[in-house]
């Protein structure tokens, strides 16, 4: 499709080539000229907005084909400078922005300042309890389309576009510089792997300094040690996102038997253990992430409620699990990988959390607790919590909301589709005149 635009802008292109380069023959080719594209008026005007995404049906006219990786220069219908971005010419979202209003220089300078405002953003955030957090949230800090997060010493790497790969040295020397961090995983998004291994041969799960990783790493979330498998885990290994919701689910977990169903490692249920749960079982369909669990409650075996917390893991399918008759409890927690990664798949998505969250619901014992979270960007916060109540209702009338989460703090989200993480604590209240 990118044939058929129109060239633009090939004049001033040819004018470059020719008069910067007058030697002949042996003379070097001189750098092609920038890349130029221009809008239609509905991207223009999201773009003038803040949005950091230009999807290839936007891009009314270039003045060449782009190659991914390099800078493309936005203009607007008044011919004045609009955006800057990272072009990619492999992925329907053709452009991510990196400037937007005034021209500035994209070099290891402009970087590092991005760089570190983002360090800076969660200085003082955590304290020593704490010690994995993400540092660069993608488009939100600034880096589209990357990620970074620490786990103690390590930091993990994750790149989501190829665009990435040009940049990525000079990307590393100032990551390594300004976070002094003794190890550095490169991780690379399933999408983008094998392109990135033919050149320049970058390769998911490589270590690019440090210490050789011989196993998951440990660090620390609100005093309970985890492990993280930097090199091959989901994600960068571990579940950041959640950590102030598993710090609520522990001050509601006092005397109770939870469930905490798609669990990966246990994060949820160390934090209800210590909180003083009878019990806890920990539901993934992945032998691998309950393997993870187990290890983590082992970890720690010297915190008093940890040690005193029966804990089961349940390898099942927790859609067809629930369904099942089968025990109840008294706090489930259900945050299930994204139902809806396309917009497409919004509407099944929507039905499959509804059930979801009326089976869990059918579970719970009297005053019983749910905690429901959402990851899917294309299911809106106000779509997934009124879902969530009402589905609730259909199996108990009267219910009360404890708290709506959103982001946490080292998770910013400044788009839309960035915001995707909602989470909705609910409790079972005895209907008027009924004893439960
Ligand atoms: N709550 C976790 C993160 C959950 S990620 C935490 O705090 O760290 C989603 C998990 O759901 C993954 O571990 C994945 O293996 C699991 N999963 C995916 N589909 C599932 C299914 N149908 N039944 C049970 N678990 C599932």
């Amino acid at each position: 499709m990118n044939l058929k635009r129109k060239v633009i802008d090939s004049a001033e292109s040819d004018k470059r080539k020719f008069s910067g380069a007058p030697g002949g023959l042996n003379t070097p080719s001189p750098p092609p000229a920038r890349l130029k594209l221009r809008l239609t008026a509905a991207a223009e005007m999201a773009v003038r907005g803040g949005h950091p995404w230009v999807f290839d049906q936007s891009i009314r006219r270039q003045n060449r084909e782009g190659t991914t990786g390099e800078l493309a220069v936005l203009y607007d219908r008044g011919d004045e400078f609009l955006a800057i971005g990272l072009y990619d010419a492999v992925s329907p979202l053709r452009v991510r922005i990196l400037q937007t209003g005034t021209p500035q220089t994209i070099n290891a300078d402009w970087w590092r300042s991005r760089l570190r405002a983002g360090l800076d953003r969660r200085a003082g955030c955590f304290g020593s309890e704490t010690t994995g957090w993400r540092c660069l949230n993608g488009e939100s800090d600034g880096f589209p389309g990357l990620v970074l997060d620490r786990y103690g010493d390590t930091l993990a790497l994750k790149c989501y576009t190829l665009a990435w790969m040009p940049w990525l040295d000079v990307i590393l020397r100032l990551v390594r510089e300004e976070t002094r961090a003794e190890r550095l995983v490169l991780r690379l998004s399933r999408n983008i792997q094998e392109q990135a291994a033919k050149d320049p041969g970058w390769r998911d799960g490589q270590e690019l300094w440090g210490e050789p990783i011989t196993g998951p790493v440990r660090f620390l979330e609100h005093g309970l040690h985890f492990e993280a498998d930097v090199v091959r885990g989901q994600k960068t290994g571990f579940f950041l996102d959640q950590r102030e919701n598993r710090s609520r689910v522990e001050s509601l977990s006092a005397g109770r038997d939870v469930l905490n169903a798609f669990s990966f490692s246990g994060g949820f249920s160390l934090h209800a253990a210590r909180g003083g749960a009878r019990s806890v079982v920990s539901l993934d369909i992945s032998d691998h992430a309950l393997r993870s669990a187990e290890r983590n409650f082992e970890l720690n075996q010297n915190l008093p409620g940890v040690a005193a917390c029966l804990h089961e893991t349940i390898r099942a399918d927790a859609f067809e699990w629930l369904n099942t008759g089968g025990p109840r409890y008294d706090l489930i927690v259900l945050d299930p990988p994204s139902l809806a990664r396309r917009k497409a798949d919004r509407t099944r998505a929507i039905a499959s959390y509804g059930k979801l969250i009326e089976s869990a619901a059918r579970r719970l014992r009297p005053r019983g607790r749910l905690v429901a979270a959402s990851c899917s960007a294309h299911v809106t916060a106000e779509e997934f919590l009124e879902l969530a109540r009402a589905s609730v209702r259909r199996a108990h009338p009267a219910i009360h909301e404890l708290a709506v989460t959103g982001h946490p703090p080292d998770h910013p989200a400044t788009f839309p589709e960035a915001n995707y993480l909602k989470c909705i604590f609910l409790e079972l209240r005895s209907p008027k005149g009924v004893s439960q």
